[in-house]
């Protein structure tokens, strides 16, 4: 095999690498836009679980509270009753007193219930607010996602071509070539064949040996970066594969 054929399937494999990562990274990663709105929604999915938690506990403490303000009430009925048949000031005293006890529980129980009955209606109008994404917003990620799943479509079949290509050229360049450009490829992934840029080398821009830029331009020999030691080629001879 000519050294110009070698190289000439050491760019294309290069190239080949190059856009199979690109569609790997494509097909694994949502487009930014998307992202963002599936963080949105599960942003506001979040909320809206962490809303409702806090719902529940209320109504849990308003049948708490109601209860016990029942049962206070029913006392204080029993303490009234009582006071409606004392005979005698002593039996008056104790009753008013016990009375007295029984309001002064009542009441914080019932400016609690106030409150969170209040709070309740907050929640239920913030739950409201929360509960779905607008129309809108619904209709934007949902078109977002078939865009993407359009895309990812489009990416897997691309992805194959790309496969069958890589084998193709792995085939035509036979074992001993191969075996050479797995060397490469293991020790300067994901670039071991790079293209001159004009007097520098267009992975790490060192300058490069005007000699060095004759070698590499008439495809004699492989010649590789005298700084990063990746196979350089000249872009004007072996152009970009379609
Ligand atoms: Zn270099």
């Amino acid at each position: 095999m000519s050294i110009r054929l070698k190289l000439a399937g050491f760019v294309a494999l290069q190239q080949l690498l190059t856009k199979r990562a690109a569609l790997v990274r494509q097909r694994d990663l949502p487009p930014e836009e998307l992202a963002r709105l599936r963080d949105r929604h599960a942003e506001r999915q979040g909320a809206l679980q962490e809303q409702d938690k806090e719902r529940e506990a209320l109504l849990a403490e308003q049948v708490t509270l109601e209860k016990e303000l029942a049962a206070l009430q029913e006392e204080r009925e029993h303490f009234r009753r009582q006071k409606a048949q004392v005979t005698n000031m002593r039996q008056l005293t104790a009753v008013v007193s016990e009375l007295d006890h029984v309001e002064s529980r009542l009441a914080p129980k019932k400016d609690r219930l106030t409150e969170v009955r209040r709070k309740l209606d907050e929640a239920e109008a913030k739950l409201q607010e929360l509960e779905t994404e607008t129309p809108e917003e619904k209709a934007e990620r949902e078109l977002a996602e078939e865009a993407w799943a359009v895309a990812r479509q489009a990416g897997e079949a691309e992805l194959s071509e790309v496969e069958r290509d890589l084998r193709r050229r792995q085939r035509e360049l036979g074992e001993p070539a191969m075996t050479q450009f797995k060397k490469l490829w293991t020790s300067r992934k994901p670039h071991a064949v790079v293209p001159l840029d004009g007097h520098t080398c267009s992975s790490c821009h060192a300058d490069l040996r005007p000699s060095l830029v004759q070698l590499v331009r008439s495809m004699e020999e492989l010649q590789t970066c005298d700084s990063c030691r990746r196979v350089l080629y000249d872009p004007e001879q072996l152009p970009k594969l379609p």
